[in-house]
């Protein structure tokens, strides 16, 4: 089968001009925090110009065609690449991207209008071309999150590398006078898997920013704003899931309730942002004791519990007497304390309701003792 370079160009272009729309439209209505999409769409217009300029070969002079074309296409992917840094929060590597693309314009300028050739700009653009795709397919693949969406992006990367080396390759079998539109039907066969490609790493990239909204949306549902703790249901959800876990297993968890002393003092004496610092400032201090696998949430004002999964009654004591301890030295308000129940899940009986109301009891025990201490349950 033949397929006709120029038509391919173009209509990847007119996709690309197509997905430029998509993603500004996404960069009007996403939060602003998602960040990349102005570039990405930048990016996605500047290629859709630059096919446009390069289908016109021989229709507009070679300076537009050749030289501009060539160029819009190299800073579209210099783009698309800054975009992706942006929206994975890496350093942007913007300004060696504009040096190199600075550094091809005299030899593009030379072997298209002083000494033209065809071949050593194929030569020069592919190589260019393959260290951006490359440098692009690098940073998702090693930064993106493992989904899908990165591995479209990057996988279609790939290939468009891939693709360059080959016409790199073929470079110097070119003669000097060929144009992109008098290929072999191997090149043409290059050409439209790049310009393919082009539109799979297009769609590949709008997919990581739903991703990355959904998995925002899910965060916001699932965790305390004020403190970043799990929302009640989000930890009863996670409680129910690991003890069923820890009953195929045969293995205990344990369940802390932590509740800070007088905290109405707190806010009567210093205010309610005094109050919220507290928390927050609770809040990280608990994490910083936990292990990756517990669950740590806030149940109501100043009231929180952790799950603390495969871990014994006693181990979780020692768990407890040292958040009591720390919390009671390094509170960001001295001489705030915290009173904690501990309980933990019996063989055959692993109802959260059964344990939390354990650790409740514990936690009274614990208060009425004087505050300021760890209580088992019964
Ligand atoms: P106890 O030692 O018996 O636990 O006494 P307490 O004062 O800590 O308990 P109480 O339940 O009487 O008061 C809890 C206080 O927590 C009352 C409420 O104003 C405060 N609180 C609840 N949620 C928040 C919050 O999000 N921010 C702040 N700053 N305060 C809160
Ligand atoms: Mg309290
Ligand atoms: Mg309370």
């Amino acid at each position: 089968m033949s397929i006709d370079p120029r038509t391919v160009v173009l209509l990847a272009g007119i996709m690309g001009g197509m997905m430029a729309m998509v993603l500004l439209f996404m960069r009007r209505n996403y939060p602003a925090n998602i960040r990349g999409l102005g570039e990405w769409a930048a990016a996605s217009a500047l290629i859709f110009l630059s096919t446009l300029l390069l289908g016109a070969r021989d229709l507009i002079p070679d300076f537009l065609s050749v030289v501009a074309g060539n160029v819009l296409l190299l800073a579209g992917l210099a783009l698309f690449h800054v975009g992706s840094q942006n929206f994975l929060g890496r350093p942007p590597s913007t300004r060696p991207w504009a040096a190199l693309i600075l550094a091809v314009l005299p030899l593009l300028l030379w072997f298209t209008h002083v000494e033209p050739h065809y071949g050593i700009r194929v030569l020069a653009m592919s190589l260019l071309m393959m260290v951006l795709t490359a440098a692009h397919a690098l940073t998702l693949l090693r930064h993106g999150v493992r989904s899908f969406a990165t591995y479209l992006a990057g996988g279609a990367l790939l290939v468009q590398t891939a693709a360059q080396a080959t016409r790199f390759h073929s470079a110097f079998s070119t003669t000097p006078d060929s144009t992109l539109f008098l290929l072999s039907p191997a090149q043409a066969w290059f050409v439209s898997t790049y310009a393919f490609c082009l539109l799979m790493v297009s769609i590949g990239l709008v997919l990581m920013a739903t991703d990355k909204l959904r998995a925002e949306f899910e965060h916001q549902a699932s965790h305390d704003s004020l403190t970043g703790a799990l929302t009640r249901r989000a930890f009863l959800d996670a409680c129910t899931q690991e003890l069923e876990r820890g009953r195929r297993k045969d293995r205990v968890c344990s369940l802390l309730i932590m509740d800070l002393d007088h905290f109405k003092n707190i806010n009567d004496s210093y205010g309610h942002q005094a109050g919220d610092r507290v928390l927050v400032d609770f809040v990280d201090r608990v994490a910083g004791l936990l292990r990756r696998p517990d669950q740590f949430g806030r149940f109501g004002g100043e009231e929180f519990v952790a799950l603390l999964p495969e871990t014994s009654p006693a181990e979780a004591m020692v768990v407890a007497e040292r958040i009591r301890a720390e919390v009671e030295r390094t509170l960001v308000q001295p001489g705030c304390t915290v009173s904690i129940g501990v309980a933990s899940s019996v063989p055959d009986e692993a109802a959260i309701d059964t344990i939390l109301s354990r650790a409740d009891v514990a936690l009274y025990a614990a208060k009425d003792a004087g505050r300021n201490c760890v209580r088992a349950a019964a």
